[in-house]
């Protein structure tokens, strides 16, 4: 019998239970339970099934939402699996760290009136299922094929797009200059996002179904990397996955004074430490316990900041952001977690000075007020005049964003075209560079951006690879036979 659907007018909404403030600011572990097998079904069943689904349309991967759905709401979940992970490569991984509410569940018809289904919880659910009953198995091809394609970079869109090389029979070669799989999955997101098994679960599935990971190996000019040109001869074609690392700078009086960190470093060092590794003598300071902290900025990078530092046992955690609540470009979810946990937010305030010696002290902010909206419709703000005031400051995190490094010069590269804002051309049609055989996905095309369209774009690369791997291949057979 077929479990009907369309429970929304009768079933709440309800996402899987969340840990207490208290118990989470203890640990770096998920925040989530796992969704209880009957709570699942229950949700999946809110679906309204309709005609055009908006939910899949603001899915970046185009997932067949209603009909996993619908498949989890009839305890089918083998099945779920089967169409959840044709479109998605890492369902489990999105499920947990997707902004839903501005994609699919944002987008649910549902959502004015009854809150929209619980999609990426569901999602998580089936592939997490998926994993302990054994139904994911590493990608066999049909039949090997002999060319050999390099990707640079092992974030989400370098094995997405070596996932599916693999899945045609290339001979896949990721090389990273980190020791581990997962990029900024592994080095950036904290855990009580996405605890670390996740990730390396998936990496020992690739290196099953046979993509060879060359780990602490990076590509570039400096001594012991690989260079670019090498890389190139030793593979039919490239792709760049390298995402973007450049940290956007603060200036202004005292900004060089040590105490001031950079976001990303600061998070791979907590990364690291609850990975167990020993950190370098210098990372020392990148621990916020004891100390009063200040981050600086409103998106997801400097929430996972504040919620770190809350976790290394802070004394005072405050967020700086120079718009209010409702102008902040981070996930509502993510802001309401770390209220929760004990973040103060100052909002509507700008940093104008670092105070201290020989170590800061204090930042000395200004209010703001929001002005004009511009042609976007996002508010201008501008300085309210004498309204000066200082916060104690031991640690001082700056989290405004990434800019591309520059890759042609680094790698010696000069006909290897950049954006304006140092983003790889591709052509959209090929997501081929200006370089012949040499293609680009990820951050390092887009600007920083989600892990969702990552794997989109590895996919749709490894596509377009494929394509012309196979059209040079019969080019070539055709000037033999000629
Ligand atoms: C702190 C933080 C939190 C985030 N939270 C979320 C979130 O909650 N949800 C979400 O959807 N997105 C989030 N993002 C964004 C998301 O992580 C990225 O959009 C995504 O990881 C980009 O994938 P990528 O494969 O293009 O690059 P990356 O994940 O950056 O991977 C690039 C890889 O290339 C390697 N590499 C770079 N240069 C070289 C070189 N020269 N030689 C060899 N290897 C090289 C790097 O070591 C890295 O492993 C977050 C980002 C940050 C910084
Ligand atoms: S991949 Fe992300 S946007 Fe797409 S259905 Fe899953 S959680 Fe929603």
């Amino acid at each position: 019998m077929t479990t009907p659907m369309l429970k929304f007018v009768s079933v709440a909404q309800q996402q899987p239970e969340k840990r207490t403030a208290q118990n989470r600011r203890a640990d770096f572990d998920e925040i989530y339970e796992d969704f209880k097998p009957v709570k699942a079904a229950e949700q999946a069943s809110r679906c309204s099934q309709c005609g055009v689904p908006f939910c899949s349309v603001h899915c970046p991967l185009g997932n067949n939402i209603p009909d996993w759905l619908m498949l989890t709401a009839n305890g089918r979940l083998e099945e779920a699996y089967e169409v959840s992970s044709a479109t998605n490569t890492f369902p489990e991984i999105c499920g947990r760290i997707c902004p839903q509410d501005r994609l699919c569940e944002g987008n649910c018809v549902i959502e004015p009136g009854f809150e929209s289904v619980t999609i990426g919880a569901v999602e998580r659910y089936i592939t997490d299922t998926a994993f302990e009953n054994g139904w994911v198995k590493p990608t066999r091809p049909l039949r090997e094929r002999p060319e050999s394609v390099g990707i640079v970079g092992a974030g989400p869109a370098g094995l997405a797009a070596a996932e599916r090389l693999r899945a045609v029979g290339y001979q896949v070669h990721v090389y990273d200059r980190y020791d581990r799989v997962g990029g900024l999955l592994v080095y950036g997101i904290p855990g009580f996002k996405l605890e670390k098994d996740i990730v390396s679960r998936r990496h020992r599935l690739l290196e099953d179904s046979g993509v060879t990971f060359h780990l602490g190996q990076g590509v570039g000019d400096v001594e012991g990397e690989i260079p670019f040109a090498e890389l190139r001869k030793k593979h039919e074609a490239l792709l760049i996955a390298t995402g973007v690392y450049k940290a956007r700078e603060i200036g202004g009086p005292g900004a060089g004074l040590p105490g001031i960190e950079r976001a990303l470093d600061y998070l791979t060092a907590s990364n690291r430490r609850s990975l167990g590794d020993t950190l370098p003598e210098d990372a020392k300071g990148l621990d916020a316990a004891g100390k009063n902290v200040v981050v600086l900025g409103g998106g997801d990078t400097a929430m996972d900041c504040v919620r770190t530092a809350i976790r290394q046992g802070a004394k005072s955690v405050k967020c700086l952001y120079r718009r209010d609540k409702a102008n902040m470009p981070g996930s509502a979810r993510e802001v309401k977690n770390a209220e929760e946990e004990g973040v103060e937010f100052v909002w509507l305030a700008a940093p104008e000075a670092f105070l201290g010696d020989d170590h800061v002290t204090g930042v000395r902010a200004t209010r703001m007020k929001l002005g004009m909206a511009d042609p976007t419709g996002r508010q201008s703000v501008e300085p309210l005049e004498g309204s000066s005031f200082t916060l104690d400051a031991d640690l001082v995190i700056t989290a405004l964003g990434f800019d591309p490094e520059p890759l042609p010069q680094l790698w010696g590269q000069p006909d290897l075209a950049v954006s304006r804002w140092g983003t790889l051309k591709v052509r959209q049609d090929s997501f081929m560079t200006t370089l012949p055989g040499v293609f680009a996905a990820g951050d390092i095309v887009r600007g920083a951006s989600l892990v969702v369209w990552a794997i989109r774009d590895g996919r749709d690369a490894a596509e377009r690879i494929h394509k012309w791997i196979k059209a040079n291949a019969s080019a070539d057979a055709v000037a033999e036979q000629g």
